[in-house]
Protein backbone atom coordinates (compact mmCIF):
# COMPACT_ATOMS: atom_id res chain seq x y z
CA UNK A 1 0.00 0.00 0.00
CA UNK A 2 1.16 3.40 -0.97
CA UNK A 3 2.27 5.16 2.56
CA UNK A 4 0.33 8.28 3.63
CA UNK A 5 3.75 9.57 5.20
CA UNK A 6 7.10 9.19 3.93
CA UNK A 7 10.16 10.83 6.00
CA UNK A 8 13.66 10.40 4.41
CA UNK A 9 16.67 11.56 6.01
CA UNK A 10 15.44 14.05 8.37
CA UNK A 11 17.73 15.83 10.05
CA UNK A 12 17.38 18.82 12.52
CA UNK A 13 20.69 20.23 13.95
CA UNK A 14 20.24 23.27 16.19
CA UNK A 15 23.60 25.72 16.00
CA UNK A 16 24.73 26.84 19.27
CA UNK A 17 25.99 30.45 19.31
CA UNK A 18 28.30 31.85 22.47
CA UNK A 19 29.69 35.41 22.96
CA UNK A 20 29.29 39.07 21.68
CA UNK A 21 29.41 38.02 18.30
CA UNK A 22 27.49 34.86 18.69
CA UNK A 23 29.52 32.71 17.37
CA UNK A 24 28.52 29.59 16.42
CA UNK A 25 30.39 26.82 18.75
CA UNK A 26 28.55 23.73 17.96
CA UNK A 27 25.62 22.13 16.82
CA UNK A 28 22.79 20.06 18.70
CA UNK A 29 21.96 17.14 16.75
CA UNK A 30 18.35 17.26 17.84
CA UNK A 31 17.30 14.73 15.00
CA UNK A 32 19.64 13.01 12.16
CA UNK A 33 19.02 10.92 9.54
CA UNK A 34 15.62 9.98 10.60
CA UNK A 35 13.49 7.42 7.88
CA UNK A 36 10.35 5.59 8.06
CA UNK A 37 6.97 5.19 6.24
CA UNK A 38 3.43 5.16 7.59
CA UNK A 39 0.95 3.19 5.87
CA UNK A 40 -2.81 5.14 5.29
CA UNK A 41 -4.77 4.31 9.11
CA UNK A 42 -1.89 2.71 10.77
CA UNK A 43 -0.35 4.17 14.29
CA UNK A 44 3.50 4.22 14.09
CA UNK A 45 4.74 5.11 17.51
CA UNK A 46 8.12 6.74 18.61
CA UNK A 47 9.46 6.34 21.63
CA UNK A 48 12.61 7.38 23.84
CA UNK A 49 13.86 9.47 26.46
CA UNK A 50 12.86 12.96 26.52
CA UNK A 51 15.56 14.84 24.89
CA UNK A 52 15.73 11.76 22.15
CA UNK A 53 14.15 13.80 19.38
CA UNK A 54 10.75 12.41 19.39
CA UNK A 55 8.91 15.95 19.86
CA UNK A 56 11.65 17.79 17.28
CA UNK A 57 10.66 14.93 14.41
CA UNK A 58 7.09 15.24 15.04
CA UNK A 59 7.10 19.45 14.61
CA UNK A 60 9.75 19.27 11.77
CA UNK A 61 7.36 16.65 9.55
CA UNK A 62 4.49 19.59 9.65
CA UNK A 63 7.43 22.12 9.30
CA UNK A 64 6.47 24.01 12.97
CA UNK A 65 10.12 23.25 13.06
CA UNK A 66 11.79 23.95 9.83
CA UNK A 67 14.00 20.64 9.00
CA UNK A 68 17.78 21.12 8.30
CA UNK A 69 17.69 18.76 5.07
CA UNK A 70 15.79 15.63 4.62
CA UNK A 71 12.26 14.90 2.76
CA UNK A 72 9.12 14.55 3.75
CA UNK A 73 6.00 13.75 1.86
CA UNK A 74 2.84 13.46 2.43
CA UNK A 75 0.50 11.02 0.23
CA UNK A 76 3.61 11.26 -2.29
CA UNK A 77 3.43 15.26 -2.51
CA UNK A 78 6.59 16.80 -0.86
CA UNK A 79 5.76 18.45 2.29
CA UNK A 80 9.31 19.88 2.78
CA UNK A 81 9.29 21.83 -0.71
CA UNK A 82 6.06 23.79 0.23
CA UNK A 83 5.85 27.74 -0.11
CA UNK A 84 3.90 29.46 2.70
CA UNK A 85 0.24 29.14 1.18
CA UNK A 86 0.43 25.22 -0.07
CA UNK A 87 2.23 25.08 3.26
CA UNK A 88 -1.05 26.02 4.97
CA UNK A 89 -3.42 24.24 2.88
CA UNK A 90 -1.41 20.90 3.39
CA UNK A 91 -1.94 21.60 6.92
CA UNK A 92 -5.88 20.38 6.13
CA UNK A 93 -4.62 16.94 5.85
CA UNK A 94 -1.91 16.76 8.93
CA UNK A 95 -2.65 17.72 11.69
CA UNK A 96 -1.14 17.97 15.32
CA UNK A 97 -2.47 17.30 19.00
CA UNK A 98 0.08 18.35 21.83
CA UNK A 99 0.85 17.13 25.37
CA UNK A 100 0.08 19.98 27.41
CA UNK A 101 -4.07 20.47 26.27
CA UNK A 102 -4.54 24.15 28.36
CA UNK A 103 -1.30 25.14 26.79
CA UNK A 104 -2.21 24.40 23.39
CA UNK A 105 -5.97 26.15 23.72
CA UNK A 106 -6.49 29.68 23.45
CA UNK A 107 -7.69 31.08 26.93
CA UNK A 108 -10.22 33.84 25.52
CA UNK A 109 -11.65 31.67 22.69
CA UNK A 110 -14.85 29.51 23.60
CA UNK A 111 -14.36 26.03 22.04
CA UNK A 112 -17.33 27.58 19.12
CA UNK A 113 -14.73 29.87 18.31
CA UNK A 114 -11.34 27.44 18.43
CA UNK A 115 -13.67 24.74 16.38
CA UNK A 116 -15.04 27.49 13.72
CA UNK A 117 -11.43 28.30 12.84
CA UNK A 118 -10.18 25.62 11.14
CA UNK A 119 -13.66 24.58 10.06
CA UNK A 120 -13.96 27.53 8.02
CA UNK A 121 -10.35 28.55 7.20
CA UNK A 122 -10.23 25.06 5.21
CA UNK A 123 -13.97 25.18 3.22
CA UNK A 124 -14.91 21.85 5.66
CA UNK A 125 -17.94 24.72 6.82
CA UNK A 126 -20.06 27.16 5.64
CA UNK A 127 -21.79 29.83 7.33
CA UNK A 128 -24.90 27.68 7.02
CA UNK A 129 -23.49 24.53 8.15
CA UNK A 130 -21.42 25.61 10.77
CA UNK A 131 -23.47 24.35 13.48
CA UNK A 132 -24.04 21.25 12.25
CA UNK A 133 -20.64 20.67 11.72
CA UNK A 134 -19.41 21.75 14.92
CA UNK A 135 -22.54 20.04 16.56
CA UNK A 136 -21.03 16.73 14.89
CA UNK A 137 -17.45 17.07 15.50
CA UNK A 138 -18.06 17.73 19.11
CA UNK A 139 -19.97 14.28 18.85
CA UNK A 140 -17.50 12.45 17.43
CA UNK A 141 -15.32 13.42 20.41
CA UNK A 142 -17.45 12.41 23.59
CA UNK A 143 -18.71 16.52 23.83
CA UNK A 144 -21.97 17.84 23.26
CA UNK A 145 -22.86 21.78 21.93
CA UNK A 146 -23.46 22.28 25.72
CA UNK A 147 -19.67 22.77 25.86
CA UNK A 148 -19.58 24.78 22.69
CA UNK A 149 -19.90 28.30 24.40
CA UNK A 150 -17.38 27.41 27.19
CA UNK A 151 -13.85 28.83 27.91
CA UNK A 152 -11.28 25.83 27.72
CA UNK A 153 -10.25 26.83 31.96
CA UNK A 154 -14.38 25.65 32.71
CA UNK A 155 -13.13 21.99 31.52
CA UNK A 156 -11.22 19.13 33.15
CA UNK A 157 -7.46 17.85 31.28
CA UNK A 158 -9.54 15.40 29.50
CA UNK A 159 -11.87 17.34 28.48
CA UNK A 160 -9.75 19.62 26.98
CA UNK A 161 -7.58 17.05 25.42
CA UNK A 162 -11.28 16.43 23.23
CA UNK A 163 -11.11 19.87 22.30
CA UNK A 164 -6.96 19.75 21.09
CA UNK A 165 -8.76 16.46 19.63
CA UNK A 166 -11.54 17.90 18.16
CA UNK A 167 -9.11 21.10 16.31
CA UNK A 168 -7.42 18.46 14.90
CA UNK A 169 -10.04 16.14 13.66
CA UNK A 170 -12.09 19.59 12.06
CA UNK A 171 -10.16 19.13 8.52
CA UNK A 172 -10.64 15.56 8.28
CA UNK A 173 -6.65 15.05 7.97
CA UNK A 174 -4.80 12.38 6.55
CA UNK A 175 -2.44 11.67 9.54
CA UNK A 176 -2.24 13.41 13.04
CA UNK A 177 0.73 13.72 14.80
CA UNK A 178 0.20 12.53 18.69
CA UNK A 179 2.97 14.58 20.84
CA UNK A 180 2.42 12.80 24.54
CA UNK A 181 -1.53 13.03 24.05
CA UNK A 182 -1.76 11.80 27.43
CA UNK A 183 0.91 11.85 29.64
CA UNK A 184 -0.24 14.87 31.30
CA UNK A 185 -3.66 13.40 32.36
CA UNK A 186 -4.69 11.32 35.07
CA UNK A 187 -4.39 7.42 34.44
CA UNK A 188 -8.32 6.91 34.37
CA UNK A 189 -8.59 9.72 31.98
CA UNK A 190 -5.86 8.52 29.88
CA UNK A 191 -7.16 5.49 28.90
CA UNK A 192 -10.56 7.28 27.65
CA UNK A 193 -8.63 9.33 25.18
CA UNK A 194 -6.41 6.49 23.98
CA UNK A 195 -10.08 4.66 23.29
CA UNK A 196 -11.00 7.78 21.63
CA UNK A 197 -8.11 8.14 19.68
CA UNK A 198 -8.71 4.14 18.78
CA UNK A 199 -12.10 4.91 18.15
CA UNK A 200 -11.90 7.88 15.77
CA UNK A 201 -9.47 5.94 13.77
CA UNK A 202 -11.36 2.92 12.97
CA UNK A 203 -14.39 5.16 12.03
CA UNK A 204 -12.37 8.06 9.96
CA UNK A 205 -9.60 6.01 9.11
CA UNK A 206 -6.24 8.06 9.49
CA UNK A 207 -2.93 7.27 10.33
CA UNK A 208 -1.23 8.51 13.85
CA UNK A 209 2.46 9.06 14.29
CA UNK A 210 1.92 8.62 18.27
CA UNK A 211 5.05 10.18 20.26
CA UNK A 212 5.41 8.87 23.42
CA UNK A 213 7.55 7.68 26.40
CA UNK A 214 5.13 6.03 27.79
CA UNK A 215 5.56 1.58 26.62
CA UNK A 216 2.39 0.65 28.48
CA UNK A 217 0.45 2.88 26.23
CA UNK A 218 2.48 2.34 23.34
CA UNK A 219 1.68 -1.45 23.84
CA UNK A 220 -2.10 -0.74 23.53
CA UNK A 221 -2.17 1.73 20.80
CA UNK A 222 0.74 1.19 18.05
CA UNK A 223 0.88 -1.09 15.01
CA UNK A 224 4.97 -0.27 14.68
CA UNK A 225 6.76 1.13 16.94
CA UNK A 226 10.20 3.27 16.20
CA UNK A 227 12.79 3.68 19.21
CA UNK A 228 14.72 7.06 18.81
CA UNK A 229 17.73 7.55 20.73
CA UNK A 230 20.15 10.97 20.82
CA UNK A 231 18.02 11.83 17.57
CA UNK A 232 18.78 8.40 15.61
CA UNK A 233 16.31 6.09 15.16
CA UNK A 234 17.90 2.71 16.73
CA UNK A 235 15.14 0.14 16.32
CA UNK A 236 11.83 -0.68 14.30
CA UNK A 237 9.49 -3.01 14.20
CA UNK A 238 5.78 -4.35 14.29
CA UNK A 239 5.18 -3.65 17.95
CA UNK A 240 4.40 -7.35 18.47
CA UNK A 241 7.71 -8.36 17.53
CA UNK A 242 9.10 -5.01 19.44
CA UNK A 243 7.84 -6.48 22.81
CA UNK A 244 8.23 -10.27 22.18
CA UNK A 245 11.78 -10.09 21.37
CA UNK A 246 13.29 -6.34 21.38
CA UNK A 247 16.52 -6.68 19.20
CA UNK A 248 18.23 -3.29 20.49
CA UNK A 249 19.88 -3.06 23.77
CA UNK A 250 18.40 0.02 24.68
CA UNK A 251 14.68 -1.00 23.71
CA UNK A 252 15.34 -3.85 25.94
CA UNK A 253 16.41 -1.35 28.58
CA UNK A 254 13.62 0.60 27.94
CA UNK A 255 10.51 -2.30 28.09
CA UNK A 256 12.62 -4.13 30.89
CA UNK A 257 11.96 0.05 32.97
CA UNK A 258 8.18 0.03 32.00
CA UNK A 259 5.73 -0.67 34.62
CA UNK A 260 3.86 -3.74 33.92
CA UNK A 261 0.00 -3.15 33.37
CA UNK A 262 -0.76 -5.53 35.34
CA UNK A 263 -2.42 -4.75 38.63
CA UNK A 264 -0.64 -7.63 40.78
CA UNK A 265 2.82 -6.47 39.00
CA UNK A 266 3.15 -2.77 40.58
CA UNK A 267 6.59 -2.99 41.49
CA UNK A 268 8.16 -0.50 39.00
CA UNK A 269 12.32 -1.71 37.90
CA UNK A 270 14.78 0.78 37.54
CA UNK A 271 15.07 3.31 34.65
CA UNK A 272 17.96 2.62 32.21
CA UNK A 273 21.24 3.00 33.99
CA UNK A 274 23.20 6.26 33.15
CA UNK A 275 22.53 9.19 31.52
CA UNK A 276 21.90 9.84 28.26
CA UNK A 277 24.33 11.87 26.48
CA UNK A 278 24.41 15.08 25.17
CA UNK A 279 23.35 15.49 21.95
CA UNK A 280 25.49 18.86 21.51
CA UNK A 281 28.65 15.91 21.63
CA UNK A 282 27.00 12.73 21.05
CA UNK A 283 29.44 9.61 22.27
CA UNK A 284 31.57 8.30 19.06
CA UNK A 285 30.55 4.97 17.22
CA UNK A 286 27.23 3.78 18.32
CA UNK A 287 25.94 6.84 21.17
CA UNK A 288 24.56 4.14 23.18
CA UNK A 289 27.65 2.35 24.33
CA UNK A 290 28.55 3.95 27.63
CA UNK A 291 25.33 2.60 29.10
CA UNK A 292 25.02 -0.34 27.19
CA UNK A 293 25.85 -3.46 28.73
CA UNK A 294 26.55 -5.73 25.64
CA UNK A 295 29.45 -2.99 24.33
CA UNK A 296 32.22 -4.21 22.95
CA UNK A 297 35.50 -2.28 21.10
CA UNK A 298 34.05 -1.81 17.73
CA UNK A 299 30.83 -0.27 19.44
CA UNK A 300 33.13 2.50 20.82
CA UNK A 301 34.53 3.14 17.33
CA UNK A 302 32.00 2.62 14.62
CA UNK A 303 28.53 3.77 14.58
CA UNK A 304 26.35 1.04 13.75
CA UNK A 305 24.31 1.28 10.50
CA UNK A 306 20.22 1.10 10.59
CA UNK A 307 19.76 -2.22 9.30
CA UNK A 308 16.97 -4.53 8.11
CA UNK A 309 16.83 -7.63 10.38
CA UNK A 310 14.26 -10.34 10.69
CA UNK A 311 11.63 -8.16 9.49
CA UNK A 312 12.89 -5.09 11.66
CA UNK A 313 15.70 -2.35 11.16
CA UNK A 314 18.08 -2.26 14.00
CA UNK A 315 20.90 -0.07 14.55
CA UNK A 316 23.10 -2.70 16.83
CA UNK A 317 26.82 -4.54 16.18
CA UNK A 318 25.35 -7.24 18.12
CA UNK A 319 21.66 -7.67 17.23
CA UNK A 320 22.25 -10.99 16.58
CA UNK A 321 22.76 -11.83 20.42
CA UNK A 322 19.25 -10.91 20.99
CA UNK A 323 17.72 -12.95 23.87
CA UNK A 324 14.65 -15.31 21.63
CA UNK A 325 11.49 -14.46 22.39
CA UNK A 326 9.37 -16.29 24.86
CA UNK A 327 12.19 -16.44 27.37
CA UNK A 328 10.57 -15.02 30.68
CA UNK A 329 8.87 -11.69 31.28
CA UNK A 330 11.32 -9.31 32.83
CA UNK A 331 9.63 -8.77 35.65
CA UNK A 332 9.19 -12.42 36.73
CA UNK A 333 13.11 -12.51 36.36
CA UNK A 334 13.81 -12.02 40.11
FE1 LIG B 1 25.42 -1.91 22.54
FE2 LIG B 1 27.30 -2.08 20.68
FE3 LIG B 1 24.76 -2.60 20.07
FE4 LIG B 1 25.56 -0.11 20.59
S1 LIG B 1 26.21 -1.39 18.87
S2 LIG B 1 23.72 -1.08 21.33
S3 LIG B 1 27.04 -0.45 22.20
S4 LIG B 1 26.07 -3.77 21.47
MG1 LIG C 1 8.57 15.92 24.02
Amino acid sequence: MTPVLEVENLTKHFPVRRGLLRRQVGSVQAVTDVSFAVAPGETLAVVGESGCGKSTTGRALLRLIEPSSGQVRLDGESVTDLGREELRQMRRRMQIIFQDPYGSLNPRMTVREVLSEPLLLHGVATARTLDAKLAELLQLCGLSSFHAERYPHEFSGGQRQRVGIARALATRPRLIVCDEPVSVLDVSVQAQIVNLLQDLQRELGMAYVFISHDLAVVRHIASRVAVMYLGRIVEEAPAAALFARPLHPYTRSLIEAAPRPSPNRRRLRAPVEGDAPSALAPPPGCAFHPRCPLAIDRCRSERPALRPFDGARVACHRAEDAPPAGGPAPAEVQ
